[in-house]
């Protein structure tokens, strides 16, 4: 069986970002790492492959040059080889042409099951699986917080606010992991050392038959019009009681419209 795991390289969340002038984040100019919610698909798939369920793991990202740096961190976790699509042309991508992307360039790798995070940890729009699913006309599973595969399908544990589900998915398919799934584990030495040895392809536009005007800004359908710095917490309001600390809470609370 062949996994592919979609994992996409972000600014690190605590890093000072930059925006260039097109409000697109300047992924050059920021420090960069594999986005923690997709190392919990990494490391299902590294599983699924020591289990002997999987025969081979790629690892595939769309994203700058500095993306190759997310992928040698997958392929120190575990997998096999890995394909990066990087092109000037892709920057500035919505979800829909993020997703056209990667549906192209998993036609070309082939899969029986393919692995994303839950949501990136920049964007958070937890909408690129589903759109993947629709675009290769493939059974989805979102949102596993656990995942078995036997020859044919896949069963995930489905947690949500009334429920829990166990549902069954034919594969071919996409599924969507979350934390619950199990932290990835700390890469030794040796494995970052092996990982430099793997093999990483890199795709173009051309090579998966798109054209410049398929993809990036100019094409998104949604568009960033404004980014503003969250504002800085303000010092809080310290009440003295007096004798009158109970009133001059029920004020504080009644003039912010909680009562
Ligand atoms: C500051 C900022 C400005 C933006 N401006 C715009 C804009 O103007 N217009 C617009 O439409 N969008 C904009 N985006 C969204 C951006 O295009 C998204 O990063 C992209 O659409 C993918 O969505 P997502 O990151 O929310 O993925 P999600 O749907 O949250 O990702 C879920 C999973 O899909 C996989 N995945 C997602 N992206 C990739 C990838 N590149 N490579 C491999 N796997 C991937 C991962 O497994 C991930 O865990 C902006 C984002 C930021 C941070």
């Amino acid at each position: 069986m062949k996994i592919v795991v979609l994992v996409k390289y972000v600014p690190e969340p605590t890093a000072t970002w930059k925006f260039a002038p097109d409000l697109t984040v300047d992924r050059a100019g920021v420090e960069g790492r594999l986005s923690e919610l997709d190392e919990y698909a990494v490391e299902q798939a590294a599983q699924l492959a020591e289990k002997g369920v999987a025969s081979e793991v790629v690892f595939l990202t769309v994203g700058p040059a500095k993306a190759t740096e997310g992928l040698r961190k997958a392929l120190a976790i575990g997998g096999n080889t890995a394909v990066h699509v990087v092109d000037d042309a892709i920057h500035g991508s919505c979800a829909l042409g993020t997703s056209l992307v990667l549906a192209k360039a998993l036609e070309k790798t082939g899969y029986d099951l393919i692995l994303t995070g839950m949501a990136s940890t920049d964007a958070e729009l937890s909408i690129v699986p589903q759109m993947v699913a629709d675009r290769l006309g493939i059974n989805q599973g979102t949102f596993a917080g656990e995942l078995s595969v036997d020859g044919s399908s896949v069963t995930i544990r489905r947690d949500t606010d009334v429920a829990t589900e166990r549902v069954t998915i034919a594969l071919p398919a996409i599924v969507s992991v979350t934390d619950q799934t199990g932290e990835a584990r700390y890469p030794a030495f040796k494995a970052i050392m092996g990982a430099k040895k793997k093999p990483i392809t890199t795709m173009s536009l051309a090579d998966l038959g798109l054209s410049a005007d398929q993809v990036g800004w100019a094409a998104a359908s949604t568009k960033v019009v404004d980014v503003a710095p969250t504002p800085a917490r303000t010092a809080g309001t310290i009440i003295t009681d007096d004798g009158t600390g109970g009133s001059q809470v029920a004020d504080f609370l009644a003039d912010r419209g909680f009562i």
